[in-house]
């Protein structure tokens, strides 16, 4: 190295030193005026400059998205306890807060550079760190983000650029909770894992209908939380952050769907999410989650602003109540680990009922639907400089349609290594087989098996019935069995009952196992058919019925030939068979 080019060298990182200690005071989004959303290195280079400043933070990867970037995390904690068993120790709360799941929809990552530069380099609000620690994750879809461009959400006012609302494999990770497919819910999900936090804030930007509300925001009320968790959220924390935010004239409005889209007046729902959403997730985890969606024609400032406020007035709300609030926690995940729970019938699907609706205000703005000459269909047509307070029939409550006794245990072979994987990526406990082993269960037949025809998150969905069997079964060793004694058991349930919203089955984890990979050919069948029906005078009346009153049937000679060999003993009897299995009792050690 020269004397020279050190020189330069020194200069040049003086005069960067000098520019750090001036740009701390703005976030990126500030420096434009309020304009534009930073880019991922610029981001993470402001992240690494509060982490360099405060010793109160610290910024580390979980892990990499499929295009290789590190998808960070800061962890701030007033104490300097930087590990999850330190920060539980400590009684603290741990509230996670993610942002840009959605890469398009960047408020909660400006929001929270905001919020964080005002804790730790301003000294603005620093009771908020009393009693709970921050989790913050800027940028999770960061490969989305870096698809960066004018024109990437054609409903969103602002900021000028954004990042893509999927990753770099079009996966969209607010889909992929549970089945957990991309390699970023992956690093995720062991991160969370981790951690175990205590409450999640998720932030988003709306699509859907013009009205008043800068911001709207979802919680899972609908019975699909442990209910003293569900109690607390309601009438704490929900009626508590409200009025706070109406205090500061930011009013806000529960994320509901119109019964007709974009049509208020048609009537308001709210449905439990199911844990592919990050809401329905946590509450499966016995965890309160908070979804915040900015209005998507709002102002990108008004929209930071609102995210700023909520997430500052949750911080508040923990704090007053954190002792309380973690018994609530702790008694959700006892209750859920307990004989109790698996007494009673667990719902793992809902809808929205239609029976019972509540008058409720609305602020929207005058609207009217207008048939379309361009389409021919309706179109409604907003009119935001007419504000206005519709009573609008809304729809709150939900009723279960798919109810589930819980086993002792599931049991999952050797050879169904994806499934093993996911229970694994969701932190449940479970006992390998070190040796082959034999056990009756219960388990489903799948019936009347059909796909959606359009791919979904790259799957076909399967829908089908179940019918209901008890089977012995040779489990190879490296089998696992997942007691349903722990706190996770309801994740268990939503993932390996196949009923469940969003269950594996569903997903098409199991599609194989309901195709029939065996034929006869007519040849064979004919004849063979001929000798069954002689000798067989119950087959041939059962056969006569179907064919008497199944037209489809009497009129498709291969569902004929097919059913013949249905009777046979050489059909499949794997086929449709699901190859999980309920213990209804804990096997004792072999
Ligand atoms: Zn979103």
């Amino acid at each position: 190295m020269t004397l020279r080019f050190f020189s330069i060298l020194l200069i040049g990182s003086l005069c960067w030193i000098n520019s750090f200690a001036q740009d701390i005071k703005l976030t990126p989004y500030e420096k434009s005026g309020g304009k534009s959303t930073p880019r991922y290195a610029e981001t993470m280079a402001y992240c690494r400059q509060l982490a360099t400043f405060s010793p109160l933070v610290k910024m580390e990867s979980i892990g990499k998205s499929a295009q290789g970037r590190d998808i960070q995390l800061l962890i701030i904690d007033k104490n300097r306890n930087f590990t999850p068993e330190a920060v539980h120790r400590s009684g603290n709360v741990v509230l996670m807060i993610q942002a840009c799941i959605h890469a398009g929809e960047p408020d909660g990552k400006d929001a929270m550079q905001l919020l964080l530069r005002d804790m730790l380099v301003k000294g603005i609000h620093k009771e908020l760190l009393d009693h709970v620690t921050l989790l913050f994750i800027p940028i999770f879809n960061t490969d989305g983000h870096e698809r960066f461009g004018p024109y990437n959400r054609i409903n969103q006012n602002g900021p000028t650029e954004m990042g893509w609302r999927t990753t770099a494999q079009n996966l969209n990770l607010n889909r992929d909770y549970l089945k957990a497919d991309a390699p970023e819910m992956q690093a995720w999900l062991k991160n969370l894992n981790k951690w175990n936090p205590d409450f999640f804030i998720d932030t988003h930007v709306t699509d859907g209908a013009d009205y008043q509300y800068k911001i709207t925001y979802s919680l899972e009320l609908g019975g699909n939380m442990e209910s003293g968790l569900t109690d607390w959220t309601r009438d704490y924390y929900e009626k508590g952050i409200l009025k706070l935010l109406d205090n500061d004239t930011v009013p806000a409005f529960p994320y509901v769907q119109f019964r007709n889209w974009h049509d208020p007046r048609s009537g308001l729902y709210l449905t439990p999410s199911p844990p592919m959403l990050s809401t329905g997730y946590f509450a499966v985890r016995n965890r309160p989650a908070l979804l915040i969606e900015t209005h998507m024609l709002k102002a990108y400032p008004i929209r930071v602003a609102a995210t700023y406020k909520t997430i500052q007035h949750t911080m508040e709300l923990l704090n007053k109540d954190h002792q309380r609030f973690l018994q609530v926690v702790k008694k959700a995940d006892d209750y859920t680990a307990s004989d109790d729970f698996r007494k009673t019938p667990y719902p793992v699907k809902f809808k929205t009922s239609y029976k019972d609706s509540v008058m409720t205000s609305f602020k929207g703005v005058e609207y009217e639907g207008v048939k379309s000459d361009l389409t021919g269909g309706e179109w409604f047509v907003y009119h935001p400089e007419k504000p206005l307070t519709m009573q609008i029939p809304y729809f709150t409550k939900a009723e279960p349609v798919a109810m589930v006794q819980l086993p002792a245990a599931y049991i999952i072979p050797v050879e169904w290594s994806e499934i093993i994987k996911r229970i694994q990526l969701h932190g449940l406990k479970y006992i390998v087989l070190d040796k082959p082993a034999s056990f009756t269960a219960n388990t489903y037949r799948f019936s009347s098996v059909k796909f959606r025809p359009v791919s979904f998150e790259g799957r076909f969905i399967a829908q089908f019935g179940l019918d209901t069997l008890t089977t012995k079964h040779e489990y190879e060793a490296g089998s696992i069995i997942v007691p349903t004694n722990q706190p996770r058991a309801r994740i268990a349930a939503y993932l390996l009952e196949p009923l469940a919203d969003g269950s594996l089955a569903s997903w098409g984890f199991f599609n194989t196992v309901m195709e029939q990979k065996e034929y006869t050919e007519s040849y064979v069948m004919e004849r063979m058919a001929r000798e069954m029906l002689s000798k067989d005078t119950l087959l041939k009346q059962e056969f006569e019925q179907k064919r008497a009153t199944d037209k489809r049937f009497a009129n498709d000679p291969e569902a004929i030939i097919n059913w013949f060999y249905s009777k046979t003993p050489y059909w499949d009897h794997q086929l449709n068979l699901y190859p999980v299995g309920r213990l209804m009792s804990m096997p004792a050690k072999k």
